[in-house]
């Protein structure tokens, strides 16, 4: 049995920020990872330029996470954008701001980050144990006391779970630490792919005629069986084999994923605004400009000024035009149809990729029984939560890394304050 002052289970960045912290305020930290290296998700994230955070204010961070983002709210006043950037620069890693406040290392490499908060915990004096699965949590008349990895015992003056999501399972986010807390009383609401890509049955997509097609600031509505409106997003998306990716189209996989979880099968219609500055009038107007300074060419090559040529041929062929036709061989009606396609791409959406292929994870340990100041368990004294592993899930863009450091940074500072007053309680009746 090996006696320590706080266990950390899980080296992402909540387990890694959650151990820097308490090793900074003097206890002895033992960050348990099963894998045989830290932040195996994190190296993969933002094509491998590791999207860190979002240079923005609190407020506008709160409103990208979607899921239970006022939860957050004072973690993320302990621990800003600001206080990462800040903290990286100090460990060498300098951060830059790209478009819509992403913020990434000036290097490009997630390795960077991780090697720099690998280096700062073995400076802080971090014990890693990898490939260290943690199987249980050791309670005790509702205290955690420590943990059990295989035939190891662990105890300690307060334990960190931050074992992650259950997307992209091969980085070792598999979901034990859902069963964990599970087994000492706390709730899990239900999984759901969230940042995740949508799925379409139109035959335009499926058939690959626009795979990799990519669009900018394209607008999309999502409306439920009904006909009601249930989502809209703007931003850009890529058409692949299956439905839509990008961006746009992973803030609205949140919303059809939720749809499916209430209704299994259901399908949704969504209308894409292709070209979302231009009303129809003024795009006719265009067109016809073109043609009346004598271009000759097909509708379909002139549409192609302002949407992707293989997407322009798609919905000559929807609007029912014939591929090579010229505006002065089609009647007015064929036009307005070709209009307002479009300004109304219709899509049939089906539902969206599997959790295990999403960027993150929705659903989790349920927030009412954690304390928002502390991250602490309200049902086990002593075990403190972080990062993915919660109910909490926040769009693309950096959010949902801000959301594990500064959880992770919250709960590191309470989980040395808890077991600074373990040991004074030990040493009182010593
Ligand atoms: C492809 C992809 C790209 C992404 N890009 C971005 C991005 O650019 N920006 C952004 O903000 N977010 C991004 N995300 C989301 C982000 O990576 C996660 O939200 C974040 O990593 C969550 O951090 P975490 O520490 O809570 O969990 P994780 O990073 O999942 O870490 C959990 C760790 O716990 C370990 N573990 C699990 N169970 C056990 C156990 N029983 N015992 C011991 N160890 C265990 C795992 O091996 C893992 O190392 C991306 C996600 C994916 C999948």
């Amino acid at each position: 049995m090996q006696e320590n002052g706080v266990i950390v289970i899980g080296g992402g960045p909540a387990g890694m920020m959650a151990a820097a912290r308490a090793a900074a305020l003097g206890v002895q930290v033992c960050l348990l990872e099963k894998n045989d290296c830290l932040g195996k998700k994190m190296l993969i994230t933002g094509g491998g330029r590791c999207n860190l955070t979002n240079d923005t204010d609190i407020q506008t961070v709160i409103a990208n996470i979607p899921g239970n983002g006022k939860f957050v709210y004072s973690a993320l006043h302990r621990f800003t954008p600001q206080d990462l950037r800040h903290f990286l620069l100090k460990l060498g890693v300098p951060t830059k701001v790209e478009d819509q406040g992403r913020v990434f290392p000036v290097s490009d490499r997630a390795g960077q980050v991780v090697q720099a908060l690998e280096q700062y915990l073995r400076q802080q004096g971090v014990t890693v144990r990898y490939k260290s699965q943690v199987d249980g949590l050791l309670v005790k008349d509702r205290r955690c006391l420590g943990v059990q990895a295989g035939s190891h015992t662990f105890r300690a003056g307060a334990v960190v779970l931050a074992t992650g999501g259950m997307s992209y399972p091969h980085t070792g986010s598999t979901g034990e630490g859902y069963a964990m807390a599970r087994r000492w009383g706390h709730n899990i609401t239900e999984l759901f792919p969230a940042a995740v890509a949508v799925t379409c049955n139109d035959a335009w997509i499926t058939e690959r005629q626009v795979q990799g097609v990519s669009l900018s600031g394209v607008k999309i509505v999502l409306y439920n069986s009904g006909g009601k409106v249930m989502a809209a997003e703007q931003g850009d998306v890529i058409f692949t084999h299956w439905g839509l990716s990008g961006p746009a189209a992973l803030r609205l996989g949140r919303a059809v994923a939720l749809a499916q979880q209430r209704q299994p099968g259901v399908m949704l219609k969504g209308e894409m605004d292709i070209l979302p500055d231009q009303s129809p009038d003024l795009l006719a107007k265009r067109l016809l400009q073109r043609v009346q300074e004598g271009d000759r060419r097909s509708l379909k090559n002139l549409l192609a000024d302002w949407l992707p040529e293989r997407l322009a041929r798609v919905l000559v062929k929807l609007a029912d035009i014939s591929p090579d036709a010229t505006w002065g061989q089609v009647d007015k009606g064929a036009c307005q149809r070709l209009l307002a396609l479009v300004k109304k791409l219709p899509l049939q959406i089906t539902g969206t990729r599997p959790l295990a292929e999403a960027t993150v994870t929705g659903g989790g340990i349920n927030i009412k029984e954690i304390d928002p100041r502390t991250m602490g368990s309200r049902l086990i004294k002593g075990l403190f939560l972080a990062g993915e592993v919660l109910d909490v899930d926040a769009h693309t863009g950096g959010y949902n890394m801000q959301v594990a450091f500064s959880t992770g940074y919250v709960a590191g500072e309470s989980a040395a304050a808890c077991c600074k007053e373990t040991l004074d309680e030990r040493n009182t009746f010593m």
